[in-house]
């Protein structure tokens, strides 16, 4: 659940500040990634632990009523729903301490039970907010099964085994993400494409680095050429869930769009991401998905 309140700035250490406004809503990566690819049109399934508690139990229903599968989703009497406490600045830029709670209490043994969906689907998407031995399972079952798969890096880790990297088809990560896995400086297009070069050298296929405004690059092992992709000039009211508008419309269209090149599917998913950040949060963001679906097949 995103707790995210309003203001003009983030307020410095051990200032007390008024903010504009308070909003809680549904949130976590996985989610959001999920609800992007299912507002898209694909039949989407969600894998994930929550508390026995009031933000669990909402977490569940509002999956169930955007259509989002939750048969693989438990619930555990152990910790309580995750929560994430966000700013978001009148800059449109935002800062978040997540309390993962029950996330964590996802494990390897979760995952192996799900080995039958995990090798029925067309992509699987993982993120670091669950337990790291869940996420690793995951990769290898979908690797087992010649599922593709993408590792969105986030929250940013330092000191992932190499085992994420080489079991990864697509390896996903922002600028702060980027820079914890390569060591490296990364906040401009030529840095971003020197630590695209790192993270290739750890054994992912294909590596993306999302630098917000500034865009997208990617390379892969058969090109380690990186290509750019522009993101497109918008006015940012709210970019909270940007990588995931940009990871769950990445996941749809390698999922039912394998007419399209990597290169176009990245394309695709950086122009829905750049619509999610004019909107807050990600509400309103379906419609508008849909549009765009029909008006940019
Ligand atoms: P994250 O939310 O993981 O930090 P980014 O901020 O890098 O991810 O955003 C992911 C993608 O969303 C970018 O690559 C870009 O395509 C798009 N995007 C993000 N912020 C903006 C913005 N202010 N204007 C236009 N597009 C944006």
């Amino acid at each position: 659940m995103d707790l995210s309140t309003y203001a003009p700035r983030f307020p410095k250490p051990g200032e007390t500040m008024i903010g504009h406004k308070y909003v809680v809503g549904f949130g976590g990566k996985g989610a959001n990634q999920c609800v992007s690819a299912v507002r898209l049109g694909c039949k989407t399934a969600m894998v994930g632990k929550v508390g026995n508690d009031d933000n669990g139990n909402k977490t569940i229903n509002n999956f169930k009523s955007n259509g989002v599968i939750t048969d693989y989703m438990a619930v555990t009497d152990q910790s309580s729903t995750g929560i994430a406490a966000i700013t978001i600045a009148d800059t449109g830029e935002n800062s978040i301490v997540i309390v993962p709670g029950a996330n964590l209490l996802l494990t390897d043994v979760d995952v192996t039970a799900l080995e039958d969906m995990i090798k029925g689907s067309k992509v699987v998407v993982c993120q670091l907010e669950v337990g790291l031995s869940a996420t690793l399972e995951t990769l290898k079952l979908a690797r087992k099964h010649n599922v593709r798969c993408i590792l969105n890096t986030a929250p940013a880790q330092s000191g992932l085994s190499n085992d994420f990297f080489v079991l990864s088809d697509i390896l996903c990560a922002n600028e702060n993400e980027a820079e914890m896995m390569t060591g490296l400086p990364v906040s401009d297009v030529a840095q971003a494409e020197a630590a695209i070069d790192v993270l290739l050298g750890k054994g992912c296929q294909y590596a993306i680095i999302t630098l917000g405004e500034k865009g997208t690059v990617f390379a892969s092992q058969d090109n380690r050429k990186p290509t750019y992709i522009p993101a497109t000039k918008v006015k940012a009211v709210d970019t909270t869930g940007a990588g995931d508008a940009f990871v769950g419309s990445l996941a749809f269209y390698l999922a039912t769009r394998p007419d399209l090149t990597f290169e176009n599917a990245i394309q695709r998913s950086s122009i829905i991401a750049s619509i999610s950040v004019q909107s807050p949060g990600l509400l309103g963001f379906g419609n508008i998905q849909q549009q765009l679906l029909q008006s940019a097949d």
